[in-house]
């Protein structure tokens, strides 16, 4: 396996989702390959980071509240009765978590939220400014969408600190991180064809909703088509505001 075919897989193999055989020959080729091995690694941390991150939201802790509240009172009881309430805790638990990740709609604005979210919180940082270096191009083999890195609002309260490759449900994204006046937003750039990922959001966009809105957690959301790309704008501003910066988005390149 080459380098570029190597890093297509970086999440899927980190989410488990990557068959046997490739599996195999991407832990073949990282043994052996230095920097994608800290590519990888890289990936690996930021995940460990975004997860802790999530994990010390309120779901958990409030679920492991009920499930205390439903052991102490039969503790007294004795230990022998206690089994079948633990096995019944643990079962709230598995079921919790299953709902917890199955409640997770797989629509657009929720998904970028996230990578929004660590960047508010400095889990992620630009990793390049202007156009994306050759280094990180050749890295992909060409198949990199660099157009995605070029969108800009032309609005004079943007300012961008740079840019990042980013990955939204297994999906590529530009991430570019900037501020609107001192509120951070954040721009993510996709192909129009990995709108498939996001049925609600295709659907609404594809309905001719010039600008489609919603809200994600803390966070507006606004999206629109710009010739075969989606461009997202996500931040803790009011609607409208989001909506200008999309108005006049620019593309750097033409
Ligand atoms: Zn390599």
């Amino acid at each position: 396996m080459k380098c570029a075919e190597v890093r297509k897989f970086v999440r899927l193999y980190l989410d488990s989702e990557l068959d046997a055989r490739n599996s195999f020959e991407v832990e073949q080729h990282l043994e052996s390959c230095a920097e994608c091995a800290g590519l990888f690694e890289a990936e690996k941390k930021f995940d460990a980071r975004l997860s802790r991150f999530l994990r010390s939201g309120r779901p958990t802790s409030a679920l492991w509240g009920k499930v205390e509240t439903t052991i102490a009172p039969s503790r007294s009881r004795g230990v022998k009765a206690l089994w079948p309430v633990a096995l019944a805790a643990s079962l709230i638990i598995v079921a919790g978590v299953v709902f917890f990740a199955k409640s997770r709609k797989l629509d657009l604005a929720d998904a970028v939220e996230e990578c929004h979210s660590a960047y508010v919180h400095q889990l992620t940082t630009p990793e390049f400014t202007g156009a994306v270096p050759d280094k990180i191009a050749q890295q992909f083999g060409g198949q990199l969408d660099a157009a995605a890195f070029a969108y800009r609002p032309s609005e004079p309260a943007f300012v961008s600190s740079g840019a990042r490759l980013c990955h939204v449900e297994g999906v590529p994204v530009a991430l570019i991180l900037g501020r609107n006046g001192p509120t951070p937003v954040s721009l993510i750039v996709l192909k129009k064809s990995e709108l498939d990922h996001f049925p609600n959001m295709k659907q609404r966009l594809e309905s001719g909703d010039p600008i489609v809105c919603g809200h994600s957690g803390p966070y507006q959301f606004a999206a629109r088509l710009v010739d075969d790309h989606v461009v997202c704008v996500v931040g803790d501003t009011p609607r409208p505001v989001l909506e200008d910066l999309l108005k006049t988005l620019r593309r750097a390149d033409g």
